[in-house]
């Protein structure tokens, strides 16, 4: 079966095109630009990167393309568009209505409207995504696969914000959580790396990249997350600041003549690592500049200690941790983070191996020979999982 994996932004559209029974990759690529002129590239392995630059002036204009170019008799992967057995369509939000992956049909068309004023920036690309496929490919089996829906099983006392009761019946104000698929992947192939069933363990997943989430994972359900009713929340991000006094926004409007964009703006797109270092949002340049730059320094201290933090709160919320694991840009690939996010915490049976550590984006369990809780790395795959639930759904 083979799956195409659409995630659709607002004027980018990227795709996977994934062979379910071979787990491999047919072709990858980016859809740029979109509305504005158009660039399309795709990578197939093994073969220099197909570049098609001509007008995209939607996103049924992008998803064309991207069949032509699977299709293409020089650079494409298949022959016929017959050959795509299903859409697989990450969504970002899918509110309280889904709590798992959906076949998409009308219903399911008037749920993802009704979840758009909680993520307004993303959903209605989203959407766009699925009707174009719709139109270009009838009758193909389309899923819709959401970031939030792997933290639906958050128990209600860590999912309410302490607002009036009716702030949460009115406007749905509540802890969401992002990142899901990514959540749920990498606790699963812990689980399997561990020779466990998902069931018996306790795991606290680190998603750690430009936007960082942390989850408590118990028995194979998110009970907790550090992301709440938007993306902002939880640890020090890129650009954005996780969780601050809420009274801060409103003294910054007062004091700094802000208005709610400007506050916004602030928060999302000057803060975190960035706005503490005023030099970049980038992990490496930060860890190339901290012995000279005591700001990059202090944001790489402040990473660290606030996911740290996270680990200990989780960690007694489960009562208990038997694996935390690393993934995303961050969490695959610097070896300094890992280390300082788990110094200090032998005392709760978390200690890595400083040689086991030296690795960069592969799958490695890099606990010390006596740790009692297993630190793993494992990169994160979210396009294989929306492709796999899409196929089994589909099926
Ligand atoms: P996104 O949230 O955009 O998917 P990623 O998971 O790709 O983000 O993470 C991107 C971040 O990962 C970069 O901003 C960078 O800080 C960090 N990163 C990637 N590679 C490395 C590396 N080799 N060393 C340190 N940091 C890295």
């Amino acid at each position: 079966m083979k799956i195409l994996v659409i995630n659709a932004g607002s004027s980018s559209l990227k795709y996977q095109f994934i062979d379910i029974d071979t787990k491999q990759v047919l072709a990858k690529g980016l859809c740029e630009r979109i509305g504005i002129d158009g660039k399309l590239t795709q990578k197939v392995s093994g073969r220099d990167n197909f570049v098609r630059e001509d007008a995209m002036k939607d996103h049924s204009d992008a998803i064309r393309m991207v069949i032509e170019a699977l299709t293409d008799k020089e650079v494409g992967v298949i022959s016929d568009m017959k050959e795509i057995d299903a859409v697989g369509h990450r969504v970002v939000h899918g509110g309280e209505i889904f709590s798992g992956s959906v076949m998409i049909d009308d219903a399911v068309m008037d749920a993802l409207q009704q979840c758009v004023p909680l993520a307004p920036l993303h959903n209605p690309a989203n959407i766009i995504g699925i009707e174009a496929c719709a139109k270009i490919m009838p009758g193909v089996p389309q899923v819709g696969v959401f970031d939030t829906a792997f933290h639906q099983t958050m128990p209600k006392k860590a999912y309410m914000y302490a607002l009036p009761y009716e702030m949460y019946e009115k406007h749905k104000i509540r802890r969401y959580g992002f990142h899901g698929t990514s959540h749920k992947y990498v606790s699963g192939r812990a689980a399997e790396m561990l020779g466990k069933n998902p069931e018996d363990l306790k795991i606290i997943t680190l998603h750690l990249g430009n936007g960082s989430s942390i989850t408590a994972v118990d028995g194979g359900k998110s009970v907790d997350t550090s992301m709440g009713f938007t993306p902002l929340a939880g640890v020090t991000m890129g650009t954005r600041c996780g969780d601050i006094d809420p009274a801060i926004v409103t003294f910054l409007m007062e004091n700094e003549g802000l208005d709610a964009k400007g506050v916004d703006a602030l928060m999302n797109k000057e803060s975190g690592v960035f706005g503490i270092s005023g030099l970049s949002s980038d992990f490496r340049d930060l860890e190339a500049a901290m012995d000279t730059d005591e700001k990059a320094k202090l944001a790489l201290d402040m990473f660290a200690y606030s996911v740290k933090r996270y680990v200990g709160a989780y960690a007694a919320a489960m009562g208990g941790v038997d694996a935390i694991v690393f993934t995303a840009g961050i969490g695959e690939n610097t070896a300094l983070m890992r280390a300082a996010i788990t110094e200090g915490l032998e005392f709760m049976g978390i200690k890595i191996d400083p040689e086991l550590n030296k690795i960069r984006g592969e799958e490695k369990d890099i606990s010390a020979a006596d740790a009692t809780v297993r630190t793993l790395v494992i990169p994160t795959d979210e396009e294989m999982m929306i492709a796999m639930d899409t196929a089994r759904l589909a099926k």
